[in-house]
């Protein structure tokens, strides 16, 4: 039998996953307690906040979080070439990440959860049927008890390693700058800039948030790259033809860093005592480094296993790790096989790839057609048989043949298992 506890379900970890857990287990019923490290929700933010169409349709969020809409996308390969690609609607809208984790906590506290500001959580132990959370709140010592822990800290978890969860995951580095006064040619196309000098295992991006602001960064692997992401951005600022023609009466307004799991072994998101969502669970795409929309799909979904779970279901844990695998386990592994693939390009492979989509018009309207960031396996097969045919196969056969030959060793443990930088600690 369980001691009496605190509360219900404790959520660790106030952004998209955590608000969204929280305000879902408090509709259901559950005494929550969502519990933030930081004085303010939303602060300091780190994301681009791209965030699909999907997730407001299915989550009926409002229109005010919308910053800007976005419908196109241009890629640049490293010797200057251009893809371009337009859709008939609408891919994503840009939010702003600290208003957006406000409303959902917001949301949450007005369906009777109890918001913990400045609460850093740093360990968990099961106690006679309960799960006990220590730490300190506004300087002194915290303790809490809950029937299970929902874990939504973010890309570096602490909690999950001391109730026993192994965490091995391959974190990249990102730094961004929130520019004003940027010359856009298209206000509703990101553009994503490749290339193994300029952002080794990831790439740099522009992103349109609108009043001719833009948020311009780029996104390393510490395990490829030599410098820190600082110096790749200064380079793309100062160096690249593009970027530095957009910026030339642009000053910046804010700078924003984080990390993103981008492999992650996802063996056991849920098991005694706690569940795990959102960048913890290693809920992003490898390709795009996107996570908010499949947070929030898994931080619903593990408030609903909450639910059961108090009302005495002990299966309601391992139905909640069958049930995201459902919704986008698929996703997670196609991503994490494009992006080994990618990871072992050359200059020369980006290149080809991207002169030929923009040659291509076949090719750039399947794109235009089957193309959606959150689901982006759906055009991975029809992609990789439209470029091999025979006019591409002089160019694209090698890239090709990357992607069949690493990226198919994705499909054991998400791509974890094919690495070698690959850490069991989440801090490297
Ligand atoms: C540079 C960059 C750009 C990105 N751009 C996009 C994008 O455009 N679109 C997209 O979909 N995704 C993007 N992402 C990824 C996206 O930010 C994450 O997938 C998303 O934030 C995951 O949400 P989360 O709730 O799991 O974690 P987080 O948003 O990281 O929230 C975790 C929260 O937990 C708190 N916390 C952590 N540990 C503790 C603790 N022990 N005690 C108490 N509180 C704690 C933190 O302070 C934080 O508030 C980007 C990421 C980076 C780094």
């Amino acid at each position: 039998m369980s001691t009496p506890h605190d509360f219900d379900v404790i959520v660790v970890g106030a952004g998209p996953a955590g608000g969204m857990a929280a305000g879902t287990a408090a509709a259901m019923g559950l005494r929550t307690a969502l519990i933030e490290e930081h004085p303010e929700i939303g602060a300091p933010a780190h994301c681009s906040g791209k965030l699909q169409l999907h997730a407001f349709r299915e989550f009926h969020l409002p229109q005010h979080l919308i910053l800007n809409t976005l419908q196109a996308g241009a890629f640049y390969a490293p010797d200057g070439t251009v893809a371009r690609v337009r859709r008939a609607v609408p891919d994503s809208h840009v939010v702003d990440r600290a208003v957006f984790d406000r409303w959902l906590a917001h949301q949450a506290q007005e369906r009777g959860a109890e918001v913990l500001l400045q609460t850093r959580l740093r360990a968990a132990e099961r106690v006679n049927g309960t799960v006990r959370v220590l730490g300190e709140r506004n300087g002194k010592p915290f303790a809490a008890t809950a029937a299970l822990i929902i874990d939504a800290e973010g890309a570096r978890p602490v909690l999950p390693r001391t109730l026993g969860f192994q965490l091995r995951r391959r974190l990249i580095l990102g730094l961004q700058y929130q520019m004003v006064d940027v010359d856009l040619d298209e206000p509703d196309c990101p553009e994503i800039y490749l290339g193994t000098e300029s952002a080794p295992g990831f790439f740099a991006w522009l992103m349109p948030i609108g009043d001719r602001r833009a948020r311009v960064g780029v996104c390393v692997d510490p395990h490829l790259a030599g410098r820190a992401p600082l110096h790749y951005l200064d380079s793309l600022l100062r160096g690249h033809h593009v970027v530095s023609r957009r910026l030339r009466r642009a000053r910046i307004e804010r700078k924003l860093a984080g990390s993103i799991p981008v492999l992650a072994s996802r063996r056991s998101t849920g098991r005694e005592g706690m569940l795990l969502v959102g960048d913890a669970a290693g809920h992003v795409k490898a390709t795009s480094g996107g996570g908010i929309y499949f947070s929030l799909i898994a931080a619903r979904l593990a408030a609903e296993a909450a639910a059961s779970y108090v009302g005495g279901d002990r299966d309601a844990l391992a139905r909640y790790d069958r049930r995201w695998r459902e919704r986008f386990g698929r996703e997670l592994r196609a991503t994490a096989m494009a992006r080994l693939a990618l990871n072992r390009m050359t200059d020369a492979d980006l290149n080809a790839i991207v002169a030929t989509i923009a040659a291509d018009g076949r090719l750039r309207s399947t794109i235009e057609r089957l193309g959606d960031t959150a689901f982006q396996s759906r055009l991975l097969a029809p992609f990789i048989t439209q470029a091999l045919r025979p006019a591409h196969l002089a160019t694209l056969a090698g890239p090709v043949l990357k992607i069949l030959r690493y990226g198919l060793r994705a499909l054991w443990d998400d791509g974890i298992s094919a690495e070698e930088n690959v850490s069991d600690e989440v801090n490297p």
